[in-house]
C-alpha cells in the first residue's frame, strides 16, 4: 500500500481542521453527560446533531430500550435512557462500515470534575476528553474528510452514538447487535493508550444483582421467627468469591452488599452485586451456569433468592478476522509514520458487542490519552489529527479494496 494523491487530499482535509477538531471536543466536555444525567445527555444530543447534519442528510435520534435496575432495597425498577444518534450514508453500497461511539461519561451531574484545562506538559485534562468526546470528534472528522474521496461510493457507513456505554450498554445493545450483523468492518473510538497502543483481545464481562429475601423479626423478642437476609448475603458473597481461581482467566468481583438496618431487627432484604470477567465463550457459559446454580441454593431455609443481570458483553478474542484487520490497520498506520501495536485488555466496550454480532472491529481508534474514569483523565491534543487521519486513510484503503472488508467479514463469520 502507498498513499495516493486522492488519499493525500483526504489527509490534508483533516489536517486543515486541526484546531476545530480539538475545540469542539473541549466544548462538548463542558456539558456533563453522565450516563444517568438525562438533561446533560439531551444537551449533548443537541450539540452533536448539527455536526452530524454536516455529514449526512440521514440523521436520526433512535429511542433506546429500557433497562431494569435493582435498588438497594431490593426493588426492581425499569429505567429509561436517552436516545442514540444514528448517521447514515449510502446504506446500499457494497461495503458497509459501522462506526460507534458513546456520548455518556462516567462523571455524574454532581461530580467535581466538569471542565477542561491544559496541563503544563500540554495534555488536555477534562471529563470525557479521551473517553470519548475526543474520539467522537475524531470519528466525525475522518468521515467528513473521507466524503471528499473519489472512490467513496463503494463504501457506505453508519455511525451510532450511544448514551449508555459506561453502564454496560443495556439500552443500546440491540442496536449494536443489529449493526454488527449488518456491517463488514467496525470502527469504535475508545481512547488508545497514551503511547498509541490499541486494545487487542478483550475479556467478556457480566454484571449481576442477587436479591436475598428473608423474614424480618425483632432481634430480642422473636429472633427465631426471623430469617436473616444479610447473613445469607454474606454466605453467598463468600461462595461467589470462592469461584476465583477455579478456572483460568475467570474473575468474580463481589462489588457491593446492601441491606439491613437497625441492630435490633433481623433483616429481611439484602442485595449482592458482582461483576464477572471471562476470557472466552466456554468460560462465559461456565460462569453463567455456576452463578445460576449458586442462585438456586439458599444458604439456609426460609431465604429466597432472585438473580438479575447476566453477561453484558461477550469476550472478544483475537480470531483470524481480528488478526487480519489489526495487521491491515498497522500497515495503514505505517504509511502515516504511526507505529501501531496492540495488547490484550481486561476492559470491555462496544467493540465486544459488535464482534459478538459478527463484526470484525478495532475499538480503540480514538485519541491517545489515559487515566480515564478519574479526574486525571487526559488526552494529547496532537493525537486528534493523527487519529482522524488514520481513520480516514483506513476508509480510503477500504474503498480502494486494499483492505478487503468483504473478506474480513467472511473470516469472522467462519468462526461463529
Ligand atoms: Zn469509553
Amino acid at each position: 500500500m502507498r498513499i495516493l494523491t486522492s488519499d493525500q487530499l483526504v489527509l490534508d482535509h483533516v489536517a486543515a481542521r486541526q484546531t476545530a477538531i480539538v475545540d469542539r471536543a473541549v466544548d462538548w466536555c463542558g456539558v456533563n453527560s453522565g450516563s444517568r444525567n438525562a438533561e446533560g445527555l439531551a444537551e449533548m444530543l443537541d450539540r452533536l446533531e448539527p455536526e452530524a447534519r454536516r455529514l449526512s442528510t440521514d440523521v436520526k435520534r433512535i429511542p433506546t430500550q429500557r433497562s431494569t435496575s435493582v435498588g438497594d432495597d431490593g426493588a426492581v425498577r425499569a429505567e429509561a435512557h436517552a436516545d442514540a444518534l444514528m448517521i447514515r450514508t449510502r446504506p446500499n453500497a457494497p461495503v458497509q462500515i459501522i462506526l460507534t461511539g458513546h456520548y455518556d461519561t462516567v462523571f455524574p451531574a454532581g461530580s467535581g470534575f466538569q471542565t477542561v484545562s491544559t496541563r503544563p506538559d500540554g495534555a488536555l485534562n477534562g471529563p470525557g476528553i479521551a473517553d470519548m468526546k475526543g474520539g467522537i470528534s475524531v470519528l466525525l472528522a475522518a468521515l467528513e474528510a473521507f466524503e471528499t474521496h473519489p472512490d467513496r461510493d463503494r463504501v457506505g457507513w453508519t455511525v451510532l452514538l450511544s448514551p449508555d456505554e459506561e453502564i454496560g450498554s443495556p439500552a443500546s445493545a440491540p442496536l449494536l447487535a443489529e449493526l454488527g450483523a449488518r456491517g463488514h468492518i467496525g470502527m469504535t473510538y475508545e481512547p488508545a493508550l497514551a503511547d498509541g497502543t490499541l486494545a487487542g483481545a478483550r475479556k467478556g464481562s457480566g454484571n449481576y444483582h442477587l436479591i436475598v429475601s428473608g423474614k424480618a423479626a425483632h432481634a430480642g423478642r422473636a429472633f427465631h421467627e426471623g430469617v436473616n437476609a444479610v447473613a445469607g448475603a454474606a454466605i453467598l458473597a463468600a461462595r461467589l468469591h470462592a469461584l476465583n481461581g477455579q478456572r483460568e482467566g475467570v474473575t468474580v468481583n463481589v462489588a457491593r452488599i446492601s441491606g439491613g438496618g437497625a441492630l435490633n431487627v433481623v433483616s429481611d432484604k439484602a442485595v449482592v452485586r458482582f461483576n464477572v470477567r471471562v476470557p472466552d465463550a466456554q468460560a462465559s457459559a461456565w460462569i453463567s451456569e455456576t452463578v445460576r446454580q449458586i442462585a438456586t441454593e439458599p444458604p439456609f431455609p426460609g431465604l429466597t433468592l432472585d438473580l438479575h443481570g447476566g453477561m453484558t458483553r461477550a469476550p472478544k478474542p483475537m480470531d483470524a478476522s481480528q488478526t487480519a484487520l489489526f495487521e491491515a490497520v498497522r500497515d495503514t498506520g505505517a504509511l502515516l509514520g504511526q507505529t501501531l501495536a496492540w495488547k490484550q485488555s481486561g476492559g470491555v466496550c462496544e467493540g465486544n458487542n459488535l464482534h459478538a454480532a459478527g463484526l470484525p472491529n478495532i475499538d480503540t481508534l480514538g485519541v491517545l490519552g489515559g487515566d480515564i474514569h478519574s479526574d486525571q483523565e487526559f488526552a494529547w491534543p496532537a493525537s486528534f489529527v493523527e487519529r482522524a487521519q488514520l481513520s480516514a486513510l483506513i476508509l480510503c484503503k477500504i474503498a480502494s479494496g486494499e483492505i478487503d472488508a468483504l473478506k474480513l467479514k467472511s473470516l469472522r463469520l467462519e468462526t461463529m
